[in-house]
């Protein structure tokens, strides 16, 4: 599908798709799923997105470590944040594949377009899966599995392995929880439901320690708050205090170290009292990323795709390729005030 998007300079073509159904029938899918990895006797790679996020980790870590219990081969080509690191067991993770092996599946897990993923080729899988909670999914691969109704791609894999024939132990509940945990801003965002804490009781009851899970995931160095205290600097306010707008520079990341793990302040910015749209801006090489945060109604997921991006109604991102700091941000705060302005029949 074809987006036509306004912005000051004329009119934007996007590619973005938006399909917020879930599957129609989800049970159904899921099982087609474990039967094609249980069939499956090659080896399988797992692969997430760029700047892996604790969903990312978490869910194709929860999936390898089952597939190894049902005695399959499994690569995980993934470089963790330092904050997520914990998760992991020595030498559980590869190093970026150059090549596939012959004859693997390509299981690809929270990536809504296959340009997203990191650390393995996409070219040379003799079967490609799509496992996702993306709204904006492409639908690619061979066989696909996209529920936006689901909080996390971990909460997918939650359903997924309960219908595989392998044991719930804590290798596997952990880093699914985690998953679960951070996409849901440890259970305060919309998405949160029902469905994620039954699926949490679950996992606990399976053995993953939830307040040390919480503890861990929201540990920092000192050179994030410092930075943080340097971002906060730059905040703005737009119509009528409804945008909360700051940027991270190249020379601050470079200041703070690279490892910054900065995503995240888009999450303070949006409790500033009255925000119905968080902005943050990164600049990082010859690119901004933008990180998008609502409260309904309004929608991250247009403010995004409307920028040649994606994720979902309530967080989403986008990556501007070739512009400078400031006219990222006058491009970022057209999209976000055309959707501010859309509720308000202007
Ligand atoms: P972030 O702001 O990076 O935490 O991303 C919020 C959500 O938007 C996540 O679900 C991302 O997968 C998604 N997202 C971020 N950047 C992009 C992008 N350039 N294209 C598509 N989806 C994105
Ligand atoms: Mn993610
Ligand atoms: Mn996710």
């Amino acid at each position: 599908m074809l987006h036509w998007t306004r912005f000051a300079g004329g009119y934007h073509r996007t590619m973005s798709l938006m399909n917020n159904a879930n599957e129609a029938d989800y049970p159904g899918k899921l099982k087609a799923v474990a039967d094609a990895l249980t069939a499956w006797e090659g080896p399988i790679v797992l692969a997430a997105h760029v700047d892996p996020d604790g969903d990312a980790l978490g869910s194709t870590l929860a999936l390898k470590r089952a597939l190894e219990d049902l005695g399959k081969t499994a690569l995980l080509p993934l470089e963790p944040p330092p904050f997520l690191a914990f998760l992991c067991e020595p030498g559980e993770l590869s190093d970026p594949l150059e090549a596939l092996p012959e004859h693997c599946m390509l299981a690809v897990l929270d990536v809504s377009d296959i340009s997203r993923i990191d650390g393995a080729p996409t070219e040379g899988a003799a079967f490609v899966l799509n496992i996702d909670h993306h709204g904006t999914n492409d639908r690619f691969g061979d066989l696909a599995l996209v529920q936006p109704g689901a909080a996390a791609t971990a909460q997918i894999i939650k359903d997924l392995i309960d219908v595989l024939p392998v044991a719930w132990t804590e290798k596997l509940a952990t880093p699914c929880l985690t998953g679960i945990m951070t996409d849901t801003g440890t259970f305060r965002y919309t998405n949160t439901n029902a469905d994620v804490l039954n699926a949490a009781g679950d996992l606990m009851a399976a053995g993953a320690a939830y307040t040390e899970i919480s503890d861990r995931v929201q540990r920092r160095p000192a050179s994030y708050f410092q930075m943080l205290g340097r971002v906060m600097e730059t905040l703005e306010m737009h119509e009528d205090g409804k945008i909360s707008m700051a940027h991270v520079t190249q020379a601050l990341r470079e200041a703070y170290g690279e490892d910054d793990d900065s995503d995240d302040y888009v999450g303070a910015i949006r409790y500033i009292e009255g925000v119905e749209l968080a902005l943050l801006l990164k600049e990082k090489d010859d690119a901004v990323k933008v990180s998008v945060r609502a409260r309904p109604p309004y929608s991250a997921q247009n403010v995004a795709v409307a920028l040649g991006g994606g994720g979902h109604v309530a967080a989403a991102g986008a990556k501007l390729d070739g512009l400078g700091l400031t006219e990222a941000k006058e491009r970022v705060l057209t999209a976000a005030q055309a959707e501010i302005r859309r509720h308000e029949g202007h």
